[in-house]
C-alpha cells in the first residue's frame, strides 16, 4: 500500500489514551501528541463513554489493563460485544505476559508492554496498527484512476468518508469539474489527444491539492470531483485549469464549468453534497459566459420544489388535478373570423400553488419519463371532451393534443390514440397532434416513421414551435407535415420591426408554395392579426382572440358561433 497516502499530512487522526496513571497518561501523550490528537481517559467507564462520543473519528485506542472501576479486560468484553472492534483497534498496555494473549484472544490489536519501550518502538506499533486496520478498510477499492493517476471515485469516497470523521471542524468544499463538449474534442483530434487533455487537467488539479488539503479523483469520462478546503475566489481553480490547459489547447476550444457545494457544518452526506455541486454545474451547461455555479438556496429550492411535485404526480393524476383548457382557433381567411377548432393544453390545479401552467411541470416530467402517462391523460379527457359536445350539441369541432417528444419513443402511441378513436367515436382526421419542432431534429428517422404511421392511419400532424429550433424550411420538402404553426416569437415583433414580418411573410409564401398551411400563435394584437391576415396567415390562434379556456366555455363558445353562423 502506498505510504504517501497513509502520510497524508491533512489528516490528523485522534487516539484515546486509557490508564489510571496520570504519570503513564503523560509518557505515551508526550510521545503521541507530534502525530495525533490525544484524548485521555483515566478508567474503563470513562474510556467507553468516550469511545460511544467519539467513535466516528477515533483510530486508535491504547488501553491498560488493571484499572480501577472498570479494568481493560472488561471494557474489551463491551466493546466486542458491541461490535465496536471491528471499527475501532485498540492496542492493551500491559506488564503480564499472560495477559498480553487473553487481550489479543479477547480482539486486541496489538499489546505494548510495560515499563514502555523508546517512543520509536511506540510510535512505530500505534502507527502500523492504524494502518493495517486502515488499509482493511480501503483495500477493496482500486486506488487510482489508470489514465490521470487522481484517485478512483470508489477510493475517493472513502477517503472523504474518513477525512469527515478525522476533521469535522474544517470548512470543505465539494466541487465539480467538467468539459462543454468534450467528445468534440476527441472528435476533431483523436482519442489520443482528449487523453493527453485530460492529463492536462489532472496535473492542474494535483498542483491544486497538493498546496492546500484536498483529494481530487475522475469520476468518469471528462468529469473530476475535487474536496477541498473552503474556497473564498470561486475563480481561482477553474482559471488556473484553464491556464495550464492553454499550453496545449487554443482557448476557444476549450471551456470548463465548475459546480460547486460548500457545507461548514456537514449537515448533508458527502454524496449528497457532491450531488448538489453536479447539479450546480449541470445548471450552467448550455450557458457559455458562466463557467462557475454555487448550489444555493435558491437551487435548493427548486430542488425541493420539483421533488414535491414529482412526488405529488400520481395523486394529482387520481384526483384528476390536472385540467384541460381549450385556447380556440380561429381561420382569418374569410371576410369574418371564423372559429375552426381549438388546441387543448394542460394545466394544475394545485392546492398549494393555485393553478400551474405546463411550461412549470412539463419539462421535469419530460426528464422522467412522467409526461407520457400525463400526456395520455390528457388524450383521453380530450376524446372524451369531444364525445360529450358532439352528444350534447350535435357538432364536432377539430382539437389539437400536444405530443411530447418523449411520447414519440413510445412504441405503442398509435395503438393508444386510435383505441381512444375507437372509444368515444371521434374521426382521426377531427384529432390533431401537435409535436415541437425540436422533436424533429432530435432523430429524424424516429419521428418521420412515427409521424407516417400516425399520418397513415388519418390523424393529422402540426409542426408546433416552428422557428424556436434549428429546422429550415428546407426539411419541409421531406418531412411529412398538414401544417406549420409558428413560433410565438416569431409573430411578437412583426408590428415593431420589418425584418421579422418580412421573414414570416417568406415563410408563408415558401409554406404556400409546397401547400402547407400555417397556424400563427401568441397572436395578441388587432395590428398583428391584420399584418397576418394580409400576408395569407389563413389559421390564428391568441390572446387577441381568445385565452385559453374551461371546457364548459368553450362549449358554450360552439353553441354561440353555431348558431350565428
Ligand atoms: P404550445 O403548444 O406552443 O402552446 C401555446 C402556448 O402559448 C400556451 O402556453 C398558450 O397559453 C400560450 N399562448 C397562446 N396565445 C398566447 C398569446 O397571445 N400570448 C402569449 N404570451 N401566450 C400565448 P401554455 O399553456 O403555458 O403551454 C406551454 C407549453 O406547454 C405548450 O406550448 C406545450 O408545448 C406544452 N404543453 C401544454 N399542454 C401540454 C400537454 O398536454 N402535453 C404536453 N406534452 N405538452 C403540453
Ligand atoms: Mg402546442
Ligand atoms: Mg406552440
Amino acid at each position: 500500500m502506498d505510504e504517501k497516502r497513509m502520510q497524508n499530512p491533512w489528516v490528523r487522526r485522534s487516539v484515546l489514551v486509557v490508564d489510571d496513571e496520570a504519570f503513564n497518561r503523560q509518557i505515551l501523550g508526550d510521545i503521541l501528541n507530534q502525530d495525533y490528537e490525544v484524548i485521555y481517559a483515566k478508567n474503563g467507564e470513562e474510556a467507553l463513554s468516550q469511545i460511544h462520543t467519539l467513535k466516528e473519528r477515533l483510530s486508535l485506542v491504547l488501553l491498560d489493563l488493571i484499572m480501577p472501576v472498570k479494568d481493560g479486560f472488561e471494557v474489551l468484553n463491551d466493546l466486542y460485544s458491541e461490535g465496536l472492534l471491528s471499527q475501532i483497534p485498540v492496542i492493551v498496555l500491559t506488564a503480564e505476559k499472560s495477559a498480553e494473549i487473553k487481550s489479543l484472544q479477547m480482539g486486541a490489536a496489538d499489546f505494548l508492554s510495560k515499563p514502555y519501550d523508546s517512543p520509536e518502538v511506540i510510535m512505530a506499533r500505534v502507527n502500523h496498527a492504524i494502518k493495517l486496520f486502515e488499509d482493511s478498510n480501503i483495500i477493496r477499492a482500486t486506488e487510482r484512476d489508470a489514465l490521470t493517476g487522481l484517485y478512483t471515485k470508489e477510493f475517493f469516497f472513502e477517503y472523504g468518508h474518513q477525512f469527515d470523521q478525522y476533521h469535522p471542524e474544517l470548512a470543505m468544499d465539494a466541487v465539480v469539474i467538467n468539459f462543454n463538449h468534450f467528445h468534440l474534442l476527441n472528435e476533431l483530434y483523436g482519442r489520443a489527444f482528449g487523453d493527453k487533455v485530460l492529463c492536462t487537467v489532472a496535473d492542474g488539479i494535483r498542483d491544486i491539492i497538493s498546496g492546500s488539503c484536498g483529494i481530487a479523483c475522475r469520476y468518469d469520462a471528462d468529469t473530476f470531483y475535487l474536496y477541498v478546503a473552503h474556497q473564498t475566489d470561486t475563480n481561482q481553480l477553474p482559471d488556473y485549469i484553464l491556464s495550464c490547459l492553454s499550453k496545449i489547447l487554443e482557448a476557444p476550444q476549450m471551456r470548463i464549468r465548475m459546480g460547486l457545494y460548500s457545507d461548514s457544518y456537514r449537515a448533508t452526506p458527502l454524496e449528497e453534497r457532491f450531488d448538489r455541486a453536479l447539479q450546480a454545474c449541470k445548471s450552467i451547461r448550455n450557458q457559455h459566459s458562466i463557467a462557475v455555479a454555487v448550489y444555493d438556496m435558491d437551487m435548493h429550492e427548486k430542488e425541493v420544489y420539483k421533488a414535491k411535485l414529482l412526488e405529488e404526480f400520481e395523486s394529482a393524476i387520481e384526483n384528476k388535478n390536472f385540467k384541460v383548457l381549450y385556447q380556440p382557433k380561429y381561420n382569418i381567411a374569410g371576410e369574418e373570423p371564423v372559429l375552426c377548432g381549438a388546441e387543448a393544453l394542460v394545466c394544475w390545479e394545485h392546492p398549494e400553488f393555485g393553478r400551474m401552467r405546463p411550461s412549470l411541470f412539463i419539462p421535469l416530467f419530460e426528464e422522467n419519463g412522467l409526461v407520457q402517462k400525463l400526456d395520455r391523460y390528457v388524450w383521453r379527457e380530450v376524446a372524451s371532451q369531444m364525445k360529450k359536445w358532439r352528444d350534447e350539441n350535435n357538432v364536432t369541432i377539430p382539437i389539437s393534443v400536444n405530443v411530447s417528444r418523449v411520447d414519440i419513443y413510445d412504441p405503442g402511441i398509435a395503438e393508444f390514440l386510435l383505441g381512444l378513436m375507437n372509444e368515444y367515436g371521434i374521426d382521426t382526421s377531427d384529432y390533431l397532434l401537435e409535436i415541437t419542432e425540436s422533436a424533429y431534429t432530435d432523430n429524424s428517422k424516429q419521428i418521420v416513421d412515427v409521424v407516417n404511421k400516425l399520418r397513415a392511419e388519418g390523424f393529422r400532424v402540426e409542426m408546433d414551435d416552428f422557428g424556436s429550433g434549428y429546422s429550415s424550411l428546407n426539411m419541409l420538402t421531406t418531412l411529412p407535415i398538414d401544417a406549420l404553426k409558428l413560433d410565438m416569437e416569431f409573430i411578437q415583433n412583426i408590428a415593431v420591426n420589418h425584418k421579422d414580418l418580412r421573414m414570416v411573410e417568406l415563410v408563408l409564401e415558401i409554406a404556400d408554395f409546397l401547400g402547407v398551411p400555417v397556424v400563427a400563435e401568441g397572436v395578441e394584437t388587432a395590428e398583428q392579426h391584420e399584418l397576418l391576415r394580409k400576408a395569407g396567415c389563413s389559421v390564428i390562434q391568441g390572446f387577441y382572440f381568445s385565452k385559453p379556456i374551461s371546457a364548459e366555455e368553450f362549449g358554450r363558445l360552439i353553441v354561440w358561433e353555431r348558431s350565428a353562423d
